[in-house]
């Protein structure tokens, strides 16, 4: 028996877009082949929604919460070969695996996020620059197409659909298990070096010749400091501290941190986030982060913002838009981000987060983001429509450095940019055709970008 969606109104972490959808909360494959063959209407998967816009949105239609999949399958501790069902949560696998000295290959910037939405979106780390991203990790998955056929995904078999789905945004259909490498580690502390860099011509240079240094790099950029600190930063780099690096007084290398969180009680009045306020606050970040070398654990280096439940209320009711943009490394990336930086300090569209990170070549997913070069993250929030004209302008800088934006952070790139920074766009239809000809898998983001009608 088919259960009754519940209409509700959904948003992603930005809080942009709202949008009605008919949403179910399966626990069983049966239930999902049922579904698929009896509710008419589009489909798509949604993790903990912890993208930025409307990728797992499904306006007027059907969205799959994918969240009590969350059973781990087997476990290989010779090799560090898990598999689990997709919904399954980072922080899940970091609570019951490092204890066993085991981590993730790869970890973006909060650990509450499914292991199906790291597929999908294809998602990357501190370490993109080394290791590239979730992906490169996975072995193998299942995927429940439209006809309710589980395919086995891998390299070797089935490996267009694989391709298709690593990076798809969830319109190839729904990833049920997936087995993946973990990485062994000796404690659950990070050993990060604290640098400043007066400006982005520092910052560029302080990167390009240690990066290789350290498995994860990451700036904090001040995206307000214009003129000569124009891209002044506090570098974060560091690797797995090993147990002899730890203080004496750390008795349980491998335990993770314990769970204390503030809450965001209410959505911040918009006057909370204002230029002079957040100048204030760039500026004493950048003076409390002096150079220096410190053991941390892992989580405040890899999730600093888990500690605040709900911080995306900060940015008050309207929500706020993310944006991430590649610079590809032949194309002067330095060139391109400087321009992007000149451009918010101009605005003065106060930038609560600037982050720089540089990134390994690109894989062979074909919708996935990262690509050699650099990438700068940024959180915008959103006081009203005219920021959407300024984001077409990043969008035209974007594109004249050959470079792309990331969708799981995107809400509104046009169809026409779409195509320009995704290339393979109709080798990846070619294949979403063949897996699913009625596009039953469909998503407010697909639509705006021309994937499904
Ligand atoms: C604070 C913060 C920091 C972040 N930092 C980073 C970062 O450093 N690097 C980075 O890459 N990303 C980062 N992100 C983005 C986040 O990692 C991705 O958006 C992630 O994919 C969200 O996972 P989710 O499980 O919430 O999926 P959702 O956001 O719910 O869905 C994401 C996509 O996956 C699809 N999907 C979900 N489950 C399935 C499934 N079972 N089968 C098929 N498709 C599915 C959805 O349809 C959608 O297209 C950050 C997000 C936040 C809020």
């Amino acid at each position: 028996m088919l259960s009754k969606p519940v209409k509700q109104a959904l948003s992603g972490w930005g809080q942009y877009p709202v949008e009605s959808c008919y949403v179910y909360r399966p626990e069983m494959i049966k239930e999902l082949q049922t579904l698929l063959s009896e509710r008419d209407g589009s489909f798509i998967s949604y993790g903990v929604g912890r993208s930025y816009g409307d990728t797992a949105l499904n306006k007027g239609g059907n969205v799959i919460r994918m969240d009590r999949f969350n059973h781990f399958l087997d476990f290989n501790e010779e090799t560090g070969m898990l598999t689990c069902e997709s919904g399954v949560l980072l922080e899940e696998i970091i609570d019951v695996f490092l204890p066993r000295g085991f981590y993730l290959p790869v970890t973006p910037g909060t650990k509450f996020v499914t292991v199906g939405g790291a597929i999908a979106n294809d998602v990357h780390g501190k370490n993109l620059h080394k290791d590239g991203t979730f992906s490169e990790y996975v072995q193998s998955f299942e995927l429940l197409t439209a006809n309710g056929e589980v395919l086995l995904c891998s390299r070797e078999e089935n490996a267009d659909v694989f391709w298709a789905t690593v990076g798809g945004i969830g319109l190839t259909g729904i990833i049920l298990t997936a087995t993946f490498q973990l990485i062994r580690v000796e404690s659950a502390y990070i050993d990060v070096t604290y640098e400043r860099a007066r400006n982005i011509d520092e910052a560029f240079e302080k990167f390009i010749a240690h990066d290789d240094d350290y498995k994860y790099s990451v700036a904090w950029i001040d995206c307000l400091a214009s003129g000569d600190s124009l891209g002044r930063s506090v570098l974060m780099r560091g690797d797995h501290a090993k147990r002899e690096d730890l203080p004496a007084s750390i008795m349980e290398p491998l335990k993770p941190a314990n769970k204390l969180k503030a809450t965001m009680p209410i959505h911040a009045p918009s006057f909370v986030l204002n230029h002079w306020s957040i100048a204030a606050f760039n500026e004493l970040y950048y003076t409390v982060n002096k150079d220096a070398d410190k053991i941390v654990e892992q989580s405040s280096f890899f999730h600093p913002l888990d500690s605040i439940n709900d911080w995306n209320k900060l940015y008050g009711k309207k929500g706020f838009v993310q944006y991430q943009a590649v610079f590809p490394k032949n194309e002067n990336p330095k060139a391109g981000i400087t321009k992007m930086l000149e451009m918010l300090s101009k605005k003065k569209t106060a930038s609560f987060l600037a982050v720089l990170k540089s990134s390994g070549p690109a894989n062979d997913g074909l919708l996935s983001f990262p690509m050699e070069g650099y990438t700068l993250a940024l959180d915008i929030p959103l006081k009203d429509d005219s920021l959407f004209p300024f984001l077409r302008e990043l969008d035209e800088l974007v594109v004249s450095h050959g470079g792309r934006v990331y969708l799981a952070k995107d809400s509104s790139l046009p169809q026409d940019t779409f195509r320009k920074m995704y290339p393979k766009w109709e080798e990846f239809l070619t294949v979403k055709r063949k897996v699913d000809p009625n596009d039953r898998f469909s998503s407010s983001m697909s639509r705006r970008l021309g994937l499904t009608d």
